[in-house]
């Protein structure tokens, strides 16, 4: 599943994870703490995230 921030388009794919924020590959989007916010904008955090 790939969730996506309604600000920048950045995407994060459960499949790939984000290693460089601490989240490794096949980490499930529900695992990714609510108030964690986009790596890239840093405007949104996880709640505001859309399902793609
Ligand atoms: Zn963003």
């Amino acid at each position: 599943m790939t969730y996506r921030c309604p600000v920048c388009g950045y995407e994060y794919v459960e499949e790939a994870g984000e290693p460089r924020e601490g989240f490794p590959a096949g980490t499930p989007w529900a695992e990714i703490p609510a108030d964690w916010c986009c790596p890239d904008c840093g405007v949104r955090e996880a709640v505001d995230f859309e399902k793609v």
